[in-house]
């Protein structure tokens, strides 16, 4: 396993073997993934996390710096509280007011960054990522390495209507949790495991698939 995902299992692994965390993030839907009613919730989540928070820094994605695997955005990256005042200290972050957060959450949901709340013992928020599956580390974590306790679903699911998909297979591209599969020209949807990014939505050209709220 490379050193950079290592470093940070072992951290996980400490914080879960002493109870400190449930888990190490949890995933949040894309907005635009969401219908101008539903995106009320997930929105105000993320920019509850940031309102409710007393600092907000930016950093650039270490993730993407270490393993450029993709040219995603990399300022987008946002520390929260004593974490992101210690980077500024350090020089690595820079301090960004709510509006300016909120646009650079406008421009990572534009490039289909996966949204995740990062948490550290007594389950605080310090980071709010906004991810790629290539070179994320709690997404290779949980992908690779078969840690699939250390990711938590967002509240929400996908819904495909059959009779609207065509089966053009694009939602299959895009689905990092193989909950999209193609058989025999078929698109197959195992919404069981769906952890509700909402990637799958915004390709859809038949406009079959919604986001809904996942039963309690
Ligand atoms: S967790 Fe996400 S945003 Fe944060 S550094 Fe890794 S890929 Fe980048
Ligand atoms: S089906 Fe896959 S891409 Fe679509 S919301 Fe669920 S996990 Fe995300
Ligand atoms: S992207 Fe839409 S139309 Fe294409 S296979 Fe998926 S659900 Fe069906």
């Amino acid at each position: 396993m490379d050193d950079f995902l290592k470093e940070r299992l072992v951290k996980y692994d400490t914080w879960l073997d002493r109870g400190q965390i449930s888990f190490s993030s949890k995933i949040i839907p894309i907005r635009e993934s969401l219908s101008a009613r539903q995106w009320v919730l997930p929105s105000e989540q993320v920019l509850n996390i940031l309102q409710n928070a007393q600092s907000i820094a930016v950093q650039k994605c270490g993730c993407r710096v270490h393993f450029s695997r993709c040219n995603k955005p990399l300022d987008v990256c946002f520390l929260l509280n004593k974490t992101g005042e210690h980077a500024i200290g350090k020089g690595q972050a820079r301090s960004v007011s709510l509006p300016e957060a909120a646009d650079i959450l406008r421009k990572a949901d534009e490039h289909g960054l996966i949204h995740l709340t990062l948490y550290r013992p007594d389950h605080e928020i310090y980071a709010l990522c906004n991810c790629c599956p290539c070179c994320c580390h709690d997404l290779q974590l949980m992908k690779i390495y078969n840690r699939q306790d250390l990711v938590v679903r967002s509240e929400y699911v996908a819904m495909t209507d059959k009779d609207l998909c065509i089966n053009c297979g694009k939602c299959v591209e895009r689905c990092i949790f193989d909950a999209r599969t193609f058989d025999d020209s078929q698109m197959l949807y195992n919404s069981g495991l769906c952890l509700g990014c909402g990637l799958c939505v915004t390709v859809c050209p038949a406009r079959a698939t919604v986001m809904e709220l996942r039963d309690p």
